[in-house]
């Protein structure tokens, strides 16, 4: 089932309420407007009415977080799939979870995830500039980007919702049956910073720079060093160009 909703402060924090209330696997929750859209670490998502398409969706998995490894890439290569089914040119992945634009940052993508003992529940958020976001006080660390610059008319926002659902529900079945190692090859072919030089931030600034090798069956970012491959998850660094 989808939900329309014209207001709401964030679509993934409704959503977790509904799913823990009894929400189905699939629901989505789509707003009009988010007052409080939220990034990583408390980050901010910004978005204006009509100019952009915000929403989440409830997948429940069997079993325990182990199992979802990889899942917000596993997403992100769907959202690249929906846009370029919707003939969206140009569009790229950056790990772990930005959808690009020619190089510009066009979207992103939360997963939250409420663990019981023998199931997970995720609500996966996703948010799409149609248009430019305002230029809020917020400092953007990542230039944005949005459709209306490669193409024109952008999309109907519910076409461009129905096509992402549809191509959300293919890679969702085929993250449960094979985890994201049965993707890997398919998102590496949409990673803007495959085989180049980068950088690594993580929240204290330690510096790790080498050749990005890509992601392994887990999701993490491998990276050849000097020290060897490293490999890293995606809990606190930013990936930049070296
Ligand atoms: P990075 O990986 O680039 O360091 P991040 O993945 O930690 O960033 P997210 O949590 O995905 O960032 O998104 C939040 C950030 O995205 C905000 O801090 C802001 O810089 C930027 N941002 C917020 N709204 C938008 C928007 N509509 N379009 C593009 N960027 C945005």
């Amino acid at each position: 089932t989808v939900t329309a909703l014209a207001e709401c402060v964030s679509t993934s924090t409704v959503l977790l309420e509904r799913a823990a209330q009894g929400a189905p696997s699939g629901s989505v929750l789509v707003a009009d407007r988010q007052t409080g859209g939220r990034g990583r670490r408390g980050r901010s998502w910004l978005s204006t009415p009509e100019a952009s398409l915000t929403f989440s969706l409830l997948w429940c998995f069997d079993g325990g977080v182990a199992r979802l490894a990889g899942l917000s890439l596993a997403v992100g290569l769907a959202v690249a799939r929906g846009l370029a089914n919707s003939g969206v040119g140009g569009v790229g992945l950056k790990w772990p979870n930005d959808i690009l634009l020619e190089g510009g940052k066009v979207g992103g993508i939360l997963v939250d995830l409420d663990t019981a003992a023998t199931s997970t529940r995720a609500v996966i958020g996703i948010g799409l500039n149609l248009q430019l976001p305002p230029d809020g006080n917020e400092e953007f660390l990542h230039r944005p980007a949005a459709l209306a610059q490669v193409m024109a008319p952008v999309p109907d926002r519910q076409l461009l919702l129905a096509q992402l659902l549809t191509d959300l529900a293919e890679i969702m079945d085929r993250f449960e049956d094979g985890g994201f190692a049965a993707l890997r090859n398919d998102w590496q072919a949409y990673h803007v910073w495959q085989g180049r030089q980068v950088r690594l931030l993580d929240g204290v600034l330690v510096d790790r720079q080498g050749l990005c090798l890509g992601a392994d069956s887990d999701g993490a970012l491998l990276l050849q060093t000097e020290a060897g491959i490293e490999r890293c998850l995606s809990g606190d660094v930013s990936l930049r160009a070296a």
